[in-house]
């Protein structure tokens, strides 16, 4: 059984707190870990518009947004400029990466990804993921090789600027084995690994009790393909800390194997020719409001 934590970072919060939290529980269990950064302005308070959005009030009531995020990151780019992080944190990115842990793009502007991405221009997403490139690059002194997209929001415009960037995989959707995207007549050159768990949030405060928490996610890994499981530095890193090592003990205990991304996409390009292409395509998930990027159906030719 083989797992890749993938660690999504979304606020100047997470990044301060979560991400040493992650790093210092990652370092005590000797495990791998990919982490995932937002390198520019937290402008976390703007998506408080999405709770006008159908769905998104019981989201927010079942995660607690106010305990998990605070006060002063729910006014960020609202009330105060956001903060730019990688200006903010640089010495900490790269001690991150310093530990032997992967690092990579997960946005510049989370927010705006997020909410926005679906009514860009080739143009102004080229604009945006150049600027979390070049953030990367100033920060880490190498290119980035990867990036996953802010709430799982990719289309053929922001593949196509990932491809322009040679990452050598990315990591944008849900599903259930590694691929090459296909939308459309396009396909793309940047090998996918998708998330195949669900996430922490989609099923807390649905029927299954904390207290199973742990057993809910371990009955869910396969041995068919890598378990990625995207975990966030503002709740697995502070608030579930315990439920996250409780998580990766009885991992180890089973003999089970972590690994960082990267390590999994190396096996997978070396092996091109093997690899599925699929289309990529969008859908709903259980417990996430909105659609989001999914692994499509195969394709034979
Ligand atoms: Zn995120």
């Amino acid at each position: 059984m083989l797992i890749g934590i993938k660690v999504d970072v979304d606020t100047e919060r997470g990044t301060r707190f979560g991400t040493k939290n992650l790093a210092r529980l990652f370092q005590s269990l000797s495990i791998p870990a990919t982490f995932l950064f937002s390198l520019g302005p937290d402008n976390t308070g703007r998506a408080l518009k999405r709770i006008f959005r159908p769905g998104f009030i019981k989201k927010v009531s079942r995660t607690n947004v106010l305990k998990i995020y605070g006060l002063k990151t729910l006014l960020n780019g609202v009330l105060w400029p956001g903060p730019f992080i990688a200006k903010r944190h640089a010495s900490l990115l790269r001690d991150i990466h310093k530990q032997g842990f992967e690092v990579g793009i997960h946005a510049f502007d989370h927010t705006y990804w997020q909410d926005s991405v679906n009514k860009l221009s080739q143009e102004k997403i080229d604009a945006e993921f150049s600027r979390a490139y070049s953030t990367f690059m100033t920060v880490f002194h190498f290119p980035a090789k990867t990036a996953g997209a802010p709430g799982w929001q990719a289309n053929e415009k922001t593949l196509r600027a990932y491809d322009n960037k040679n990452l050598d995989y990315a990591s944008d959707c849900r599903g259930t084995h590694p691929f090459y995207p296909k939308i459309k007549d396009t396909q793309f050159n940047t090998l996918q690994i998708p998330t195949t768990l669900p996430t922490l949030d989609e099923v807390l405060g649905t029927n299954i009790n904390e207290s199973v928490l742990v057993d809910y996610f371990i009955n869910l890994l396969t041995p068919h393909a890598p378990n990625i499981f995207t975990i966030h530095a503002e709740l697995e890193g502070m608030h579930y800390l315990p439920f996250l090592k409780k998580f990766i003990q009885t991992c180890l205990s089973k003999g089970f194997q972590f690994q960082t991304l990267e390590t999994i996409a190396k096996k997978y390009l070396t092996e091109k020719n093997k690899v599925p292409i699929c289309y990529l395509t969008q859908g709903f998930i259980e417990g996430r409001s909105g659609l989001l990027s999914l692994q499509g159906s195969e394709i034979f030719d």
